[in-house]
C-alpha cells in the first residue's frame, strides 16, 4: 500500500485521535452487529501497546446536526470495553471544557471514545474551526473508518491537514484487498451485482468492465436490462431512465468480450411480502400483476456453472429479496458456492450493507477472503474514484532507487519545493513539537509535496 500506516508513526506517549467507523445497529441500548467494532481492534489493541493515549470518535447515525438520545455512543462504548477487556469511558459530548479535561487527564494505554460526531452539523459540513478543535485534541492522526472514507468531513478530511495522518490496520487492509482487485486480479474474474438500484451501481459496473471476465446480475437492478433486452417484468422494481445504460453497458461488455449472465427464470410474487403468493416463471415475459423477488433455479444453475472456476470474486448486492426467507434462496445458494471458492484458494471480496448481513446471517462471513466494513466506500473504490479521507492521509516514499553518481549530492528542484513547502506548512499549524520526529517531519515533507 502507498500510505504509511499506524505501524509506521511514532505513538509512544503521544495523543492519538482514531477515526473509526462505529457506526452499528443498535436496539434497546445494545449492540445488534459489533462487526465494525471489532474490525477495529487490531488498530486500537497496537496503539494500546505501544502507550498511546486512544481517542477514538465515530459517527452513529443520522442525528443531523442535533443530540439525539438514541443514538449516543455508549453501548459501542460498552461492547468495545467488552473486547478489549479495558475501560472505555465515553464523553458527554465531543466538544467542550469537559471533554477537553477528560483528555488531558489521560494516560499512555488509556482509551477514551468521544461522543458522536455528527451531534455537531460542523463534522459533515467539514468546518475547519470544528476540524481545528479536534485536532488540538491530538499529536497524531488515524483514520480506520473506511466506512466514510468516501465522504470528506472534519474528522475524516479536515484533521488530517493538521496532523500527521496514517492509515489504520483496517484502512490498510481494505485499500489493499480492493486494490488487488483492481490492479492485479488472478483470472477468471468475477463481478457478481445485485441489489435494488441500478442507478448506484452504473459507474461501478462501467469500471469494472475494463477489469473482469465475467458479470453476474441479479436482484432488482436486473430487472433493467431484462427491459434493456426487450423482457417485460411486470410490477417488478426498475429504472426505465436508465435502460439506456443498461443496454450501453451489455454492448461495452461484448465489445470487451466480457461474458454477461441475467437470469433466465426467476421467482415472481403477487406482493413483496412475506406469505404472498409466488411461482416461477421464465424471464421473458412476466405478466403485468406479477413482481420479480428472486432467482429460479434454473439461473441459480446457470451462475453456478458460470462462477465454477472462478479464481476472483467481487460480490454487492444480493440477488433476491433475501429479507423475506422464501426469497433468499437465490442469495443463499450463491453466498455457498463462493465460501467453497473461497476455501478453494479464490479471492472473494464481499461489499454492501445487505449484502454482508445476508452472508453473515448464513454464518458464511467469516470464510470468505474480505468481507469490506464499507459499502459505499468500496464501491465508490472500485469505480476507480479517489477517496476524499484516504488521499488526505501521508503517502509512503517509494523505495529507494540507486541513484546515478551525478546527482546525489544535489537534492532535485521538485524535492527542493517540497521541503520548503513543509517548512511553511510547519510554521502554520498547529502540529505539537513532540510529534516531531524523523518519521512525521518525513511525513509533514510527504503532505506538503502532495498540494
Ligand atoms: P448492499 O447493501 O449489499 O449494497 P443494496 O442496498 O444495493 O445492497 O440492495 C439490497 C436490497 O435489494 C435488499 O433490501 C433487497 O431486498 C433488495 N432487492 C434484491 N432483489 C430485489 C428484487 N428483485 N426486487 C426488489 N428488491 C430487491
Ligand atoms: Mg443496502
Amino acid at each position: 500500500m502507498d500510505k504509511l500506516t499506524v505501524r509506521d508513526a511514532d505513538v509512544a506517549g503521544k495523543r492519538v485521535f482514531v477515526r473509526v467507523d462505529f457506526n452499528v445497529p443498535i436496539a434497546d441500548g445494545k449492540v445488534q452487529d459489533d462487526s465494525r467494532i471489532r474490525a477495529a481492534v487490531p488498530t486500537i489493541a497496537l496503539l494500546v501497546q505501544a502507550g498511546a493515549r486512544v481517542i477514538l470518535a465515530s459517527h452513529l447515525g443520522r442525528p443531523n446536526g442535533k443530540v439525539v438520545d438514541s443514538l449516543r455512543l455508549r453501548p459501542v462504548g460498552q461492547r468495545l470495553a467488552e473486547l478489549i477487556r479495558r475501560n472505555v469511558p465515553v464523553t458527554g459530548d465531543a466538544l467542550g471544557v469537559g471533554t477537553e479535561d477528560a483528555l488531558k487527564r489521560m494516560r499512555p494505554g488509556e482509551i477514551v471514545l468521544l461522543e458522536n460526531l455528527r451531534f455537531h452539523p460542523e463534522e459533515e459540513a467539514n468546518d475547519p474551526g470544528f476540524a481545528a478543535t479536534l485536532a488540538s485534541y491530538a499529536d497524531v492522526y488515524v483514520n480506520d473508518a473506511f466506512g466514510t472514507a468516501h465522504r470528506a468531513h472534519a474528522s475524516t478530511v479536515g484533521i488530517a491537514d493538521q496532523l500527521p495522518a496514517f492509515a489504520g490496520l483496517l484502512m490498510e487492509r481494505e485499500l489493499t484487498m480492493l486494490s488487488k482487485l483492481l490492479e492485479a486480479p488472478e483470472r477468471p474474474f468475477a463481478a457478481i451485482l445485485g441489489g435494488a438500484k441500478v442507478s448506484d451501481k452504473i459507474a461501478v459496473i462501467d469500471n469494472l468492465l475494463t477489469k473482469v471476465d465475467l458479470l453476474v446480475l441479479g436482484g432488482g437492478m436486473a430487472n433493467t436490462f431484462l427491459l434493456a433486452k426487450g423482457k417485460t417484468i411486470g410490477k417488478s422494481l426498475a429504472e426505465p431512465d436508465r435502460v439506456e445504460d443498461a443496454r450501453r453497458i451489455l454492448a461495452t461488455a461484448e465489445k470487451n468480450g466480457v461474458r454477461v449472465v441475467l437470469p433466465v427464470d426467476v421467482i415472481v410474487a403477487k406482493e413483496v411480502t412475506r406469505g404472498t403468493e409466488y411461482k416461477t416463471l421464465l424471464a421473458e415475459k412476466i405478466p403485468a400483476s406479477w413482481h420479480i423477488v428472486d432467482l429460479g433455479k434454473q439461473s441459480q444453475e446457470l451462475m453456478l456453472d458460470a462462477l465454477a472456476d472462478v479464481k476472483t470474486v467481487f460480490w454487492n448486492g444480493p440477488l433476491g429479496v433475501f429479507e423475506i426467507p422464501s426469497f433468499a434462496h437465490g442469495t443463499n445458494a450463491v453466498a455457498r458456492m463462493l465460501a467453497d471458492r473461497a476455501d478453494q484458494g479464490a479471492t472473494v471480496v464481499v461489499g454492501g450493507g445487505d449484502s454482508v448481513a445476508a452472508i453473515t446471517r448464513q454464518g458464511l462471513a467469516s470464510k470468505m477472503t474480505h468481507i469490506s466494513t464499507g459499502g459505499g466506500a468500496s464501491l465508490e473504490f472500485l469505480e476507480g474514484r479517489v477517496l476524499p479521507g484516504v488521499t488526505v492521509l501521508l503517502d509512503r516514499e517509494p523505495a529507494e532507487q540507486p541513484k546515478p553518481a551525478a546527482t546525489k549530492s544535489t537534492p532535485k528542484p521538485a524535492a527542493k519545493k517540497a521541503a520548503a513547502s513543509a517548512t511553511k506548512k510547519a510554521t502554520t499549524t498547529k502540529t505539537p513539537a513532540a510529534t516531531k520526529t524523523p518519521a512525521a517531519t518525513k511525513a509533514a515533507a510527504k503532505t506538503a509535496s502532495r498540494k
